[in-house]
C-alpha cells in the first residue's frame, strides 16, 4: 500500500485549497472541494474494505454507487488542509444502495464531509450524464462574483452577456454561458438540485449573495473557469460606475466563436 499522504489527488487537494485561500476566495469555513477518483488509483493508496465510518444520505445518490470521491470536511479551513490534510479532508465512497457512504480515509478527528455533500453529489451525477470525463466540483466565494449578485440583473442571459462582454477570453471557456440561481438557504438538497438543474447544461452556476460552483473534467479546468469569471466579473466592478466608450460586440463575439469553432449558448447572441 503507498503512502496516501504522498497521493497525486491528496497533494492536488492541498494545492488547490491553499491556492483558493491565497486568492481570498474561502474566507473561514467557506468553499469545498469534491473529487471523484479513478478506482484503481484510489485503491492504490487505501484499502477499499476497510471502512471506518458509514453516514447517511437522504436522496438517491446510487448514479454514484461505488465510486470514491475525495471531499473537504464541514467546519473547516481551507487555510488548514495542506498542512493536516486528514482532519480536514477524506475519501468516501458512495454504498451500492446510494442511501449513505462509507469514508475510508481521513475526517480523523470526528468530522465528516462538507455540509454542501448533496449538491456536490447531484451535480456530479448531472455532469456526468453531460460529460463522462468530468470529474470536479469546486464551490467558492470569490468577491466581485459575489458582489455582481447585487448589482446586476439575475437574467442568466443578461449576466452571460455582460461577462462575455468584459474579457475576450470568456465566451470562449464558457460558452454555454453561467447559470443563476436566486438567494436560497444553503446545505440542503433543495439547492442541490436546482443546481444540479443549472449544472447539467452549464459548467458554472452562480448562487446570488452567496458564490460560485465550477464543475470541470481536471482540478484545473474547474478552476480556471472560476477564475475566468472572477475576472470578468472584476473588470464589470471596476468599470461599472464609469461611462462605457466601447465593448465587445455581438458580432465580435460570433467571430470570437468561429475563430475558436466553438458554439456559443443559442438565441444569446444578435447577430
Ligand atoms: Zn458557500
Amino acid at each position: 500500500m503507498n503512502n496516501i499522504f504522498e497521493a497525486p489527488f491528496v497533494k492536488e487537494m492541498c494545492d488547490t485549497t491553499a491556492n483558493m485561500y491565497r486568492l481570498g476566495w474561502d474566507e473561514r469555513n467557506g468553499g469545498n472541494i469534491s473529487y471523484l477518483l479513478d478506482p484503481a488509483m484510489a485503491e492504490a493508496y487505501l484499502d477499499p474494505k476497510t471502512v471506518l465510518r458509514t453516514l447517511p444520505l437522504d436522496f438517491d445518490a446510487s448514479p454514484l454507487a461505488g465510486r470514491y470521491l475525495i471531499v473537504t470536511a464541514t467546519g473547516k479551513y481551507f487555510k488548514n488542509v495542506a498542512g493536516c490534510p486528514q482532519n480536514n479532508m477524506g475519501v468516501i465512497r458512495i454504498r451500492p444502495d446510494g442511501k449513505a457512504y462509507d469514508i475510508l480515509w481521513g475526517f480523523a478527528d470526528g468530522s465528516r464531509p462538507t455540509s454542501e455533500l448533496p449538491t456536490h453529489l447531484m451535480n456530479h451525477i448531472a455532469r456526468l450524464k453531460a460529460d463522462p470525463e468530468h470529474r470536479v466540483v469546486m464551490h467558492c466565494h470569490p468577491l466581485n462574483i459575489l458582489a455582481m449578485t447585487y448589482v446586476h440583473d439575475l437574467d442568466e442571459k443578461a449576466f452571460t452577456k455582460t461577462l462575455w462582454r468584459m474579457s475576450t477570453e470568456c465566451i470562449v471557456v464558457f460558452p454555454e454561458g453561467v447559470g443563476v440561481l436566486p438567494w436560497m438557504v444553503c446545505g440542503n438538497d433543495a439547492i442541490g438540485e436546482a443546481t444540479a438543474k443549472k449544472i447539467k447544461d452549464h459548467r458554472v452556476v452562480l448562487w446570488a449573495a452567496h458564490g460560485i460552483f465550477g464543475t470541470g473534467e481536471t482540478m484545473d479546468e474547474a478552476f480556471g473557469l472560476i477564475e475566468t469569471v472572477e475576472k470578468a466579473a472584476q473588470v464589470f466592478m471596476t468599470i461599472g460606475q464609469m461611462p462605457i466608450r466601447q465593448s465587445i460586440t455581438d458580432p465580435q463575439l460570433a467571430d470570437l466563436c468561429h475563430a475558436f469553432k466553438i458554439q456559443p449558448r443559442a438565441g444569446y447572441l444578435n447577430v
